[in-house]
């Protein structure tokens, strides 16, 4: 019960780690507000919590869009009276060399993960800084740390998420918020399944490929990064202050040959 009392956001909590580590967050006793821009996933989520005794509830918003982010934080306060983590998860994948990647599918992925980060925050924050007291974990990736083929949006929209979390830190420390941002690599989710069909020709052989780079032979399971989320949003973390925490199989720092 690391988490008991606490009231959690997760953003894109219909699918993936957001799903994994709303699960998680709810048995380790909190309350979680689960947002997805799909539905049913975010339903789907609030049920399977509901079932195993936890609490939670749903929470639509696209959170790229500043109107429906508002309100779902203004829900978010009304249900709750407050939000003590904020997991800004939701993301895209982005993929393609710079020169092959058109405007509108660059701006996307960059609004989902990198405004979609900015918005949440902006309303959130305030209530927080009230309270003096508030917990925000950015979704980065091992991207930003490490030149991958033809990831240039995403990548670039990533080493922005880690920026960004640095200069959040400093200018929410004297509120007592910390916040910290998550460097996951492969990890297998529907994410990735889509990537793969949709960038190989061979999704057998990218996947074995994916799996060699990293040092554990292994993708990594939504719940590997679920239990960093917990670790960052419980108060055992309450000196990690603006840090990247990997959870990557060893990809950003070791070498297999
Ligand atoms: P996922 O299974 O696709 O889950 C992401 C969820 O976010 C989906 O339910 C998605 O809904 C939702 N979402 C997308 N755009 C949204 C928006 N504008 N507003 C609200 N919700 C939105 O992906 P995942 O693998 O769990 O990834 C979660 C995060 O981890 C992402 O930020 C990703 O970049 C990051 N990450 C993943 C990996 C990996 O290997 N899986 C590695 C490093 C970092 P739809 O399905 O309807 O779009």
């Amino acid at each position: 019960m690391r988490l008991k009392g606490k009231v959690a956001l997760i953003t894109g909590a219909g699918s993936g780690i957001g799903r994994a580590t709303a699960t998680l967050f709810a048995r380790e006793g909190a309350h979680v507000l689960v947002n997805d821009v799909d539905a049913i996933g975010g339903e789907e989520t609030v049920a399977s919590i509901i079932k195993q005794g936890g609490e939670a509830a749903y929470l639509q918003a696209d959170v790229t869009d500043p109107d429906a982010v508002a309100s779902m934080a203004a829900e978010a306060i009304r249900r709750a009276g407050r939000v003590d983590v904020l997991f800004n998860n939701a993301g895209i994948s982005g993929v393609g060399m710079l020169h092959e990647i058109e405007p509108d599918a660059w701006d996307r992925v960059m609004r989902v993960n990198v405004r979609g980060i900015y918005l949440p925050s902006k309303h959130l924050l305030p209530h927080m800084m009230a309270r003096r007291s508030g917990v925000i974990i950015n979704m980065s990736s091992c991207v930003a740390e490490i030149g991958l083929a033809r990831r240039a949006s995403y990548a670039a929209s990533k080493g922005a998420v880690l920026a960004l979390t640095k200069a959040m830190q400093v200018d929410y420390a004297p509120y007592d918020i910390r916040v910290n941002a998550i460097l996951p690599g492969t990890i297998l989710t529907p994410f990735v399944d889509r990537y793969l069909k949709t960038s190989y020709e061979d999704p057998d052989a990218a996947i074995a490929s994916l799996k060699a780079r990293q040092l554990s032979g292994e993708l990594g399971r939504p719940e590997d990064v679920a239990q960093a989320a917990l670790f960052l949003a419980s108060d055992e973390a309450r000196f990690m202050m603006g840090s990247p925490l990997y959870v990557d199989g060893g990809v950003v720092f070791g070498k297999n040959a």
